[in-house]
C-alpha cells in the first residue's frame, strides 16, 4: 500500500496553495491521498464541506484544487475537481491514458474472442486511446505464434508488445510505454499480470498486496482502485529517463463475467476490420449478420472469419440480452393493477400472484437457456475451427473461454 509515510517534510510551513493542483490516487473512509507534484508529496486531504453538500463525487484518478497545503503533516484541503476527460467504471477510475490487456501466449493458451471482448468493452470504456495487446509468456511461444498474433492485431491499428515477465523478454518496450501516462493492467488471471506488475517493479508487489501463488487468493477485490507510482530508480534500471513518471493501476478480479453487453449497434465501430465496410452500408441500422445488400457481408471474403464470427457472438449476446429485458419489462407491466379508481386517484398495485411469480421463473429459466444456448453456439466454432497457432488464417479459437 502507498503509506502516509511516502510524504515529504520538505517545508515546515503551510503552502499557501490556491489553485495548485493534485491527482487522488486513493480514497478511503477518512479521506483522500493526493498526490502533488510539484512539492512530490502525498497528501492526506479532506474536502470542502461545500463539495460533499453539492454530492461532488471524487474518485481515483480525479484532479483536484488544493488549499492549505501542510508539507509538515502531509495534508490539505480539496477545493474542486476538475473536468474528467473519461471514467471508467470498473475499476472505478478517473481519467485513465491507456489500457494495457494482458494476455499469455501459451499457459493459458490465448483466446481470439477473449481478446476481442476485452478490446472491445476497453475500446467503449476509454474512448481517447486504443487499447495496448501485451502478449505475456513470450518464453513459451515459437517465432510463429508472435508473428501470427502481429499479423492479425497490427493491421488492425493496435500496438503489440510482446513481452515475458519472467526472462525480461520485452519489458524495457512495455516500459517506453508507460511514461508520463496511468494506465490500467487489464486481463484474464493467469495471464501473468502481478508478475508483469512485479517485474516492472518490485516495490509494486508489496503496494498492491500480491500473494505468492497463482490463485489470486488476498488480493483485494474492491471496486475501488488505487493508482500505484513506479520508482524513478526502478524506470532508471529499464532504461526510462528517470524524471519520467508513470501511474498504473491493477484490476484484480475483474473477468469478463463483469463486462456489460455492448449496444448491438455499436459492436461494429469496435471492430476496424467490420466498420471499414460498415461505414457503406445502406441501413443506418444494420447488424452486418442477415441485411440483404449488407456491405459487410458483401466483404466477407476480407475480413478474417474468426474475427467475424466474434462480432456474430457479441452482437447475438447483446440482442437477446436486450430482449430478455424487454420481455421481463413486458411482463411486470401486465402485472400492475388499478385499485381505489375514483377521480384520478387510482394507484397501481403490482399483482404478486403466483402466476407471475411462475412467470419471473420461467424468464430467468429462459435467460440461463439463452446464456447455455449461446455457450453451445461459441463451443460449436471452437470446435469447429483448429488450434489457434496451426490455423491458416492464425487467429481461429480453439480454447474454452475464461469467464
Ligand atoms: P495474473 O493472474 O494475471 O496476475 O497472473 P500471475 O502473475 O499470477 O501469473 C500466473 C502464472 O503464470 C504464475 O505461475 C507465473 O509464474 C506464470 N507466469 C507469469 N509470467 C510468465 C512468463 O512470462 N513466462 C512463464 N513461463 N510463466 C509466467
Ligand atoms: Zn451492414
Amino acid at each position: 500500500m502507498t503509506g502516509f509515510s511516502d510524504s515529504t517534510t520538505d517545508s515546515a510551513e503551510t503552502v499557501s496553495s490556491k489553485g495548485t493542483v493534485g491527482t487522488v490516487i486513493r480514497s478511503h473512509a477518512g479521506g483522500y491521498l493526493v498526490y502533488q507534484p510539484e512539492l512530490d508529496i502525498n497528501l492526506l486531504c479532506q474536502a470542502r464541506g461545500r463539495l460533499k453538500k453539492e454530492g461532488v463525487s471524487i474518485v481515483t484518478g480525479d484532479r483536484v484544487t488544493l488549499d492549505d497545503i501542510d508539507p509538515e503533516k502531509g495534508s490539505g484541503v480539496i477545493t474542486s475537481c476538475l473536468e474528467r476527460e473519461n471514467l471508467l467504471s470498473r475499476p472505478l477510475l478517473a481519467n485513465v491514458d491507456q489500457v494495457i490487456i494482458v494476455q499469455a501466449i501459451h499457459q493459458p493458451d490465448w483466446i481470439a474472442l477473449v481478446c476481442d471482448r476485452y478490446l472491445v468493452h476497453f475500446q467503449l470504456e476509454v474512448r481517447s486511446s486504443l487499447p495496448v495487446l501485451c502478449f505475456n509468456k513470450s518464453d513459451l511461444a515459437s517465432e510463429d505464434d508472435k508473428k501470427t498474433l502481429r499479423s492479425i492485431y497490427e493491421p488492425l491499428g493496435y500496438l503489440v508488445t510482446i513481452v515475458s515477465a519472467i526472462t525480461g523478454e520485452g519489458m524495457d518496450g512495455l516500459a517506453d510505454l508507460l511514461v508520463s501516462k496511468t494506465t490500467v493492467f487489464a486481463g484474464p488471471s493467469g495471464a501473468g499480470k502481478s508478475t508483469l506488475l512485479n517485474r516492472l517493479d518490485p516495490e509494486l508487489r508489496l503496494k498492491i498486496g500480491v500473494m505468492e501463488n497463482d490463485f489470486g487468493v488476498g488480493r483485494h477485490t474492491t471496486t475501488s482502485s488505487e493508482l500505484y507510482r513506479i520508482s524513478k530508480r526502478q524506470l532508471r534500471l529499464l532504461g526510462v529517463d528517470e524524471e519520467s513518471v508513470a501511474w498504473i493501476v491493477d484490476t484484480p478480479g475483474f473477468g469478463l463475467s463483469e463486462f456489460k453487453h455492448p449496444e448491438p449497434l455499436d459492436v461494429v465501430w469496435q471492430f476496424p476490420d467490420l466498420a471499414k465496410f460498415a461505414v457503406d452500408c445502406k441501413y443506418s441500422d444494420c447488424t452486418h449478420l442477415v441485411e440483404q445488400g449488407c456491405n459487410v457481408l458483401a466483404n466477407l471474403g476480407q475480413i478474417d472469419p474468426t474475427r467475424f464470427d466474434n462480432y456474430t457472438i457479441m452482437v447475438k449476446e447483446s440482442q437477446s440480452e436486450k430482449t430478455i429485458l424487454r420481455d421481463t419489462s413486458k411482463k411486470v407491466e401486465s402485472t400492475v393493477k388499478s385499485v381505489g379508481g375514483r377521480e384520478g386517484k387510482a394507484v397501481h398495485v403490482p399483482l404478486l400472484s403466483g402466476r407471475y411469480r411462475s412467470k419471473a421463473k420461467n424468464t430467468e429459466r429462459q435467460q440461463l437457456k439463452r446464456s447455455a444456448n449461446l455457450v453451445e453456439d461459441e463451443e460449436d466454432i471452437a470446435l469447429e475451427e483448429t488450434s489457434d497457432f496451426d490455423s491458416s488464417s492464425g487467429s481461429s479459437n480453439n480454447q474454452s473461454e475464461e469467464t
